[in-house]
């Protein structure tokens, strides 16, 4: 098959769809690579190196398309992008479509194969295209809020592991799935004094169970969250109802009385959020401060770090895409129950159950 990799076009995207390794694994199946010039730039990968990987570089987009019988990115198409996909076309992205009607008209006015990363499963019902994304915001999330903590940028100038003689900050995250697990590795890993609370009791079972005393599990009910909002230098938002928005667990009273100088690292902010005083920023301007807190909300946090987010997108993706290239996508989705969930437009019909009953498509 002829797969095709354009240069990410959505503002301030730098991740791109295949890494050098991955064009590299792809030839080694018998496929051909056509990448847009510069496709790599974001992360540091050149035109030579996807080159020496064995795909061709071609000089625009629509070069691309029109070479290419599958196209792998990252974000969701642009109008630009989607006026040259072709009903023979495959598409391989995030596509995030129940809450975009002029995106979901565009691609069932296609007639391509549209497969979205966000859609498939695993066998036990995890989002394992997701996954990597959430890792690395729960990682980032730790960093961000520890540079918020500095005086000059509002917080209460605590060091976040403090120095021996001195106590650490203290971290709350509120959420412990892969965002929070991974909020926490960091966390413990600088020395901070860390906190979890969860509803699941399995959750915060395999949390003790994996970090030990390092790591304080607190069942999450009204009166102890509260308790350890109100003492934390940190807080870290972290929580999700699938399919629905954010809790607002933290109210604007509560916030209110915080200590002054402490942090609200609001993860879930893509989903609305689950401060009540949140309201999403962009990495250029990312923190505001609401009553002595200092509030960041970035939505796409992993756009800050392109190039770890390319390759562990990658390392998640690349089996799915290949799948695709060597069996085509009839057999490739047909063959994997977990991977069929991902196909959300197919041949002018929306197959997501999701985006066909939130936009009013027959399913
Ligand atoms: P996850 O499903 O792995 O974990 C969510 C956890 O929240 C679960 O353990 C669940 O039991 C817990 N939870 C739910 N309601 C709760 C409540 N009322 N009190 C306490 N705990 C509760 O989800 P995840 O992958 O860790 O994602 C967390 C959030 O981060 C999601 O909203 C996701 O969209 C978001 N996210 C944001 C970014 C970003 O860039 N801002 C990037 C990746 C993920």
């Amino acid at each position: 098959m002829r797969i095709g990799v354009p240069k990410e076009i959505k503002n301030h995207e730098y991740r791109v769809g295949l890494t050098p390794d991955s064009v590299h694994e792809m030839v080694a199946h018998g496929h051909e690579v056509v990448v847009e010039t510069n496709a790599g730039a974001g992360i540091g990968a050149s035109d030579a190196d996807y080159e020496a990987a064995g795909a061709k570089i071609l000089p625009g987009a629509r070069d691309v398309f029109d070479a290419a019988q599958m196209i792998v990115k990252v974000k969701e198409p642009q109008a630009a992008e989607r006026a040259m996909l072709r009903p023979d076309h495959i598409l391989f992205t995030y596509l995030h479509l129940a809450p975009d009607a002029a995106q979901t008209a565009d691609l069932v006015k296609s007639g391509a194969t549209c497969i979205a990363y966000e859609t498939v499963v695993d066998a036990r019902g995890g989002l394992p295209l997701l996954v990597p994304m959430s890792q690395v915001a729960g990682r980032l999330s730790v960093t961000a809020g520890a540079t918020a903590l500095e005086k000059a940028h509002g917080g209460s100038g605590i060091l976040i592991g403090g120095v021996p003689g001195v106590e650490p900050a203290k971290v709350v995250v509120i959420g412990g799935g892969v965002v929070g697990s991974h909020a926490i590795t960091m966390a413990i890993g600088l020395g901070a004094d860390v906190r979890v609370l969860d509803r699941n009791t399995a959750v915060l079972g395999n949390l003790a169970q994996i970090f030990g005393p390092a790591l304080t599990t607190i069942y999450s009910t009204k009166a102890a969250l509260e308790a350890q909002v109100l003492a934390a230098d940190l807080v870290i938002g972290a929580v999700l109802v699938a399919g629905a928005a954010a809790p607002k667990l933290v109210s604007a009273d509560l916030v209110r009385r915080m200590k002054p100088g402490s942090v609200l690292v609001d993860v879930a902010i893509d989903q609305g959020g689950c401060f009540e005083t949140s309201k999403a920023t962009t990495h250029s301007d990312p923190t505001y401060i609401v009553d002595e807190v200092v509030h960041y909300c970035v939505a796409n946090m992993p756009g800050a770090v392109p190039k770890t987010s390319t390759h562990a997108l990658n390392n998640a993706t690349l089996p799915f895409a290949l799948a695709l290239a060597d069996k085509g996508a009839k057999k490739a989705l047909l063959d994997d129950p977990h991977f069929l969930p991902g196909l959300n437009v197919y041949q002018g019909q929306v197959t997501c159950e999701a985006v066909a009953s939130a936009l009013g498509y027959d399913y």
